[in-house]
Order: C-alpha cells, then structure tokens, then sequence
C-alpha cells in the first residue's frame, strides 16, 4: 500500500550524536602551515579581528574525522522531510513545490551582490522588479498601491493597523479603540490588533463557518477601527456576505482589513479591492511559492486603497518617466515611517515575481487546482466513515475530525509512514482538528497516498515515534536543546 519508507537511513538503530564520536585528537585533514614568508608578507589573518572580538576560549566542538562528518550530515539530511519528497498538506501554510528556477536565480551573484546601500543608479534592475511586482499585486487584488517591506504576514498585519491608526488619527482625529475578529481568523490577527495597541473583540461564527451577521451588527460602533477577515478564514471556507460585512463596518466609519495570506484559493478569480477591503496582506511565502517553514525568510507585502497611500512605509520604489530611472522615494510626510531595515526581503520578493513570470495566464488555475485537490481529499476521507468534517463547503483546505483516533495520534501515525502530517489542533473552533490543505501541485496518487495513510491508523503505531505522551507544554516552554545542558540535566557526565 505504501511505497519503500522514504527515509533511507535505518529508524530502528540509534545513531550517536555527533558529540559521543568525538575523540581528542580526531582531525580531519592537517593543512600544511602557512610559509614564513608568506605570513610575513599578508600577515595573520586573526590580527584583522579587533581584540576585543576576539573568543578568549576555544569553542567546544566534536573533534571528529572527515567521513564522521560526511556522515553525520548526509544522515541529518536523509532524516529531513520536505515537500521536496512528498505531501506536505500542513492547513494555512501553502507548502506547495517551489520552482527550482527561481532559486537558481535568486542566487544569481548579480543578485546576491548587490549590497542595499549601493547607488539607487546602480540597481536599477533590482529597483524595476520592486517596482513591476508592486504594479502586478495591485492588479491581482484591485488595490491602489503596496509595499514589499513587511517580512511576514504578520508583520504586514502589523503594518497595516498602523496605517489604519495613523489615517483615522490625522485625518479624522479619531482614536478608535477596537479591532473586530471573527473566531474563524488566523492566530496572528489578534495578535497583531494587540500589538497595535487594540482590544479586540472576537465574533463567533454561524451554521456555516461565516461570520455571524447579527453578532457584528451587536459589536460594531463609532469605536470600531476596522475588522480583520482572513478569506477564505481557517475553516478553508470563503465568507459570502463579505459585501455586506464591508458595509457593515464602513457604515460605522471603521475600515476593512482583508488577512490574504490565503490568496491561494482566490487568486486571479476575485480580488479584495472588489469586495471593499481598504488595506490587505499577502504571504509570497505561500500563495507566491517562496520556500519557507523553520522560521525561514517569509515576505508580507501590504496593499491599499488610494486614501491610505501616504501612510505606507517608506521608501516607495518609484519611476521617473523624464529620467527614464528607478528611484526610491522618502518624501512622503504622512508615512508611519519604515517598518524594517531596507527594502523588504529582496530575494522572497524576487522568487515570487520569476514566479509570477512562470505562470503567467496558468496563475488562475493554481485556484482552481488547490480547491480541486482540497474537495478531493475531503469528499475520499468523508466517504470512508473515519473523519468527519463539520464545514463541508471549502475551498482550498478543509478541517476535519478523526472519528476513532486522537488527532496526534493520527499524526504520529502519519509520521511513521514517512508521510507529513496535516496542521493539528488548530483552528481551536474544532475538536481534534486536522486541518488539510493539499495545494495545486500534488498529483493524484500523491493525494491517495495520503489518504491511505490517513485511513490505516494501526493499533500498534507508532512505530518510530516516540510513544510516551510528552509533556508538551512543558517540551514548548523549557526546551533542552543543548548537549551539554542535556547532560548536565540528566546528571550524566559528559
Ligand atoms: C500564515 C498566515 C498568517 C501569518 O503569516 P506569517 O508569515 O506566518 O506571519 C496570517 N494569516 C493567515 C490566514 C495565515 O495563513
């Protein structure tokens, strides 16, 4: 049923850590002492370091031979699972396949080179691309003008409360004090109204995973500063009275956050400019196929209408049609001022328009794919009795529940066929929830191969995995993840 385990390396053996092969004296290869005269004449490399920085002990690494090292990372890469090998379906994170191509150009050394204090006249290529992405986002989601500078999506959350707070400040002199969210929202919404110096007021959801109408006509009032909506909202399900909910909260004279981070769903299909958003972020590191997880370089580009344009961060990238050149321009007086250091994360931003290129008039279908594959997978794991999913009408994740199973369990059991699991536990509106989000580039028979392993929980897994129940609280807020604090934790001596 499933193919060869993936991982090459042999589970079943416990490998030392690179820490218990070491032996004083082990070396790799000895490199020959500089001659005399050659030191005398270039001099001593560590000289160049101020004393000051120099380390005053040597650092405490194995002492190891070469092929120990070799081994070492050639089996903690075999160990390592990527959407490279398989299913990634982890709910709201996009991990879809990353075309190679634009790495291989985002490494391009006229790229990497290129130094963020250079001459504006020298990086008039790098400024143009800035520029034509910021043209293309606007057009993708009707809005009037973005910024890359945000490094995440949160970050663009950040960014655009911000915007909204200064534009109600200076042009309405109003200090509203309340940032509305449906319980239906991303984690980071909340989050990032609190930060903004918000409160927030959380609305519950109806029958069919949208936004409780009568419950946001209850809350909203002259103190509203704007709702935050992810679309399609966690539950992969796209809020069809958003229309109304925009009339709503601008009848209030509060303004409309549109959280994009989900555009994978939508994207070339309908556009947050036309549904009445007034600010909206994107994740490139998602729908844009930037590679990302593991805290990775993430980017946030935020959009906004035309009224908020002043407010955006500076520098905005712009063009000088007499000059015929890129410029960067700070001369915004409205500005909330720069939200990062440079430009933004060129290199995200830069694999996110080869993508673009890529795809050209196929962007549309990535949408349709991604909601395909989604319905497929829910619809097989709905037939087969053992998962049920309370919002069946999704778009390009669904969340569902194991009948039988804990959802960890369900997870671990997945981990022990070398398959990825599924988001767990989130959104917190569902019991047991594992949320599935396939993406446009799985094939068919990777799908079934999930869904295999998703309908053959055995009773004697995991295998592989550790069986105990850890404390995972207590794993998340003490980490142990060093050697010698293990060791000297665990009182052995090292
Ligand atoms: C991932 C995600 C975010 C947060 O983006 P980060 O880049 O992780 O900060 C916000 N909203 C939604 C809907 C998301 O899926």
């Amino acid at each position: 049923m499933f193919r060869q385990a993936r991982w090459q390396y042999d589970k079943e053996k416990i490998e030392p850590l690179i820490f218990e092969l070491s032996e004083e004296g082990k070396i790799g290869h000895i490199i020959p002492e500089v001659e005399k005269e050659i030191k005398d004449e270039i001099g001593n490399p560590e000289d160049e370091i101020p004393p000051n920085l120099r380390r005053k002990d040597l650092p405490e690494l194995p002492q190891v031979t070469e092929v120990e090292v070799v081994r070492h990372y050639t089996r903690l890469s075999q160990m390592n699972y990527g959407v490279d090998l398989g299913i990634y379906p982890l709910g709201s994170c996009t991990m879809k396949y990353n075309p190679k191509i634009s790495e291989k150009i985002s490494r391009d050394r006229r790229v990497q080179e290129v130094h963020p204090l250079q001459d504006e006249r020298t990086v008039q290529g790098s400024l143009r691309i800035m520029y034509e992405f910021e043209e293309f986002l606007c057009k993708l989601t009707g809005m009037d003008a973005f910024t890359l500078q945000p490094s995440a999506g949160a970050h663009g959350e950040f960014t655009g409360l911000l915007i909204i707070r200064k534009y109600l400040k200076e042009e309405r002199g109003e200090s509203r004090k309340e940032v509305i969210i449906p319980d239906t929202a991303h984690g980071t919404n909340p989050a990032s109204a609190a930060m903004a110096g918000y409160k927030v007021i959380v609305i519950p959801s109806d029958e069919e995973g949208c936004v409780d109408i009568e419950a946001l006509k209850e809350v909203v009032s002259k103190e509203t500063a704007a709702l935050m909506l992810t679309n399609p909202n966690t539950l992969g399900v796209f809020e069809k009275n958003v229309r109304e909910i925009s009339e709503i909260v601008h009848e209030v004279g509060g303004l409309m956050y549109y959280d994009g981070a989900n555009l994978n769903a939508i994207i070339g299909k309908a556009r947050p400019g036309d549904m009445g958003f007034d600010v909206v972020h994107l994740n490139l590191h998602k729908t844009f196929s930037t590679p990302h997880g593991g805290g990775g370089p993430g980017s946030g580009p935020i959009g906004v209408k035309y009224f908020l344009e002043e407010y955006l961060p500076v520098p905005r990238i712009r063009y000088d049609e007499k000059e015929k050149r890129y410029f960067l321009d700070y001369s915004s007086k409205k500005t909330i001022g720069k939200v990062r250091t440079f430009y933004g994360n060129f290199s995200v931003i830069l694999k996110a328009y080869v993508y673009v290129l890529l795809m050209g008039r196929y962007l549309k279908e990535v949408a349709e794919l991604s909601v395909i594959n989604s319905n497929y997978l829910m619809k097989k794991l709905l037939e087969s009795g053992e998962y049920e999913v309370k919002f069946k009408s999704v778009m390009h994740e669904f969340v569902a529940t194991p009948k039988n199973w804990r959802a960890m369990d369900v997870a671990k059991s997945l981990l022990d066929k070398g398959v990825h699991a599924p988001t767990v536990y989130f959104p917190l509106l569902v019991k047991e929830a594992m949320m599935v989000e396939p993406t446009e580039t799985e094939p068919k028979y990777e799908l079934d191969r999930f869904y295999d392993a998703m309908t053959s929980v055995e009773k004697d897994s995991p295998r592989n995995t550790s069986i105990d129940r850890l404390d995972e609280v207590k794993a998340a807020r003490n980490p142990i993840l060093s050697w010698r604090m293990y060791l000297e934790k665990s009182g052995t001596s090292g």
